[in-house]
């Protein structure tokens, strides 16, 4: 690691103690963590991972750190970074040199992006989306709404992805993105979704009635910019799922030495040394599976990229069952973080692909 790298590792760090300290108010009352979000644009991590001269350049295996560092003090702040950063990959893989210039130097210091696909009608599956773009003299015409998208609320940026009205290719060619900025004439803001984790990241719905989007804002390829932006945050999101088992784990360890039952410490229980080391294993695989990840993305192997998030998304689950287990009736409390971790630990499961459909789609890309 070189000396930059380890600074800002460092002040991950710091900054994360003060993400820790909010955290619990961001989930209990659903705060969009916009200081958390202001300190980490202030302190040039929106520009760290943008390639140069845009940003500084800096590696996806510290990408990976970084984001853990977030997680484990506030999994909201980490997933709004990680969708932040996937579009603003996205934006700067796809986009023309003058997209680029004219929308990253205000991404990496602190305009806040989304990137929105999902519907309601489409879910998983894109290919029937039903938000349109019209052509118009200038440009075109988005009519539709996006939901479940992180940071619609908060957000100021979005790539929006949507199906050209007047094409006559088949799906996917048929869909192109849209560079689309909060205040824009017929870009509005819809409801807003309560969620049982991840409940500070403003997730909502994006309304769009009549937008007309300028033709330099569009992105013609729709799918490469989804998944562009989608192998950043598969990264990111295993990211999230590893330091949640591994805050987890830092729980359980002390847990099991202060909690005594008939006089003896949790942790002498043949039972409870056994599941500790059962997760320490897993934490320990997952880890080695993220190392296997940083590289597959920068081979931008979309294969070995849902078999990390795959495997470490779905261990995570194992690995916080079990801390549920260790700690009773205490980790099922808010005595300990332990549900809340529990709780953000699904959102992983369902953004980037799904569990369920990245199994089935690295499981036919497997006999190909
Ligand atoms: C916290 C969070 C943040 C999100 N942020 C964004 C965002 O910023 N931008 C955005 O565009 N979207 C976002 N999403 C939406 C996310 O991408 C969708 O939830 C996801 O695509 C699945 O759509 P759905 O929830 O409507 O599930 P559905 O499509 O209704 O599917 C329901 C279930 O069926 C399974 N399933 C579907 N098809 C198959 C199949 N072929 N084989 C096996 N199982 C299948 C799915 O895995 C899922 O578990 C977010 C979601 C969450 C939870």
């Amino acid at each position: 690691m070189s000396t930059q790298e380890e600074l800002i590792l460092k002040n991950a760090k710091e900054l994360s103690k003060r993400f820790a300290e909010r955290a619990q108010r961001v989930d209990k009352q659903g705060v969009f963590p916009s200081e958390n979000l202001r300190e980490l644009s202030e302190n040039g991590y929106f520009a760290a991972f943008l390639p140069k001269p845009y940003g500084l350049g800096l590696p996806a295996s510290l990408f990976v750190e970084v984001v853990q560092e977030f997680a484990k003090a506030c999994a909201s702040t980490a997933w709004l970074y990680v969708v932040h950063c996937a579009a603003a990959h996205s934006l700067y893989t796809c986009g023309s040199e003058e997209q680029k210039q004219r929308f990253l130097s205000k991404v990496s210091t602190g305009t806040l992006m989304g990137l929105a696909a999902t519907e309601t009608t489409t879910g998983a599956g894109i290919s029937g989306m039903e938000t349109v773009a019209t052509k118009k003299e200038d440009g075109y015409a988005l009519n539709g709404t996006k939901s479940f998208i992180t940071a619609a609320h908060g957000g100021e940026l979005f790539i929006v992805i949507a199906r050209l009205a007047d094409s006559k290719e088949q799906f996917p060619k048929n869909l192109s993105a849209f560079i689309v900025e909060k205040g824009t004439s017929g870009f509005l803001t819809g409801q807003r979704f309560e969620s049982m984790g991840m409940r500070g990241i403003g997730w909502g719905e994006l309304v769009f009635r009549e937008c007309v989007v300028p033709k330099e804002n569009v992105i013609q390829d729709g799918v490469r910019a989804i998944n562009s932006g989608g192998h950043l945050g598969m990264l990111g999101a295993s990211a999230i799922s590893l330091a949640l088992s591994k805050a987890a784990f830092e729980v359980c360890k002390t847990h099991v030495k202060t909690r005594t039952i008939s006089g003896q410490a949790l942790g002498q229980r043949e039972g409870v040394r056994a599941l500790l080391s059962e997760m320490s294993s897993d934490i320990e695989a997952m880890n080695q599976v993220i190392k296997f990840g940083v590289d597959a993305f920068q081979r931008d192997s979309y294969p070995d990229l849902l078999k990390v998030k795959n495997f470490v998304t779905e261990s995570c689950l194992r690995v916080l069952d079990k801390a549920l287990r260790i700690t009773g009736a205490h980790g099922y409390s808010t005595l300990l973080p332990i549900e809340r971790y529990y709780r953000d630990a699904r959102a992983p499961l369902l953004h980037f692909q799904t569990l369920e459909l990245g199994k089935n789609v690295l499981g036919s890309i497997l006999q190909t």
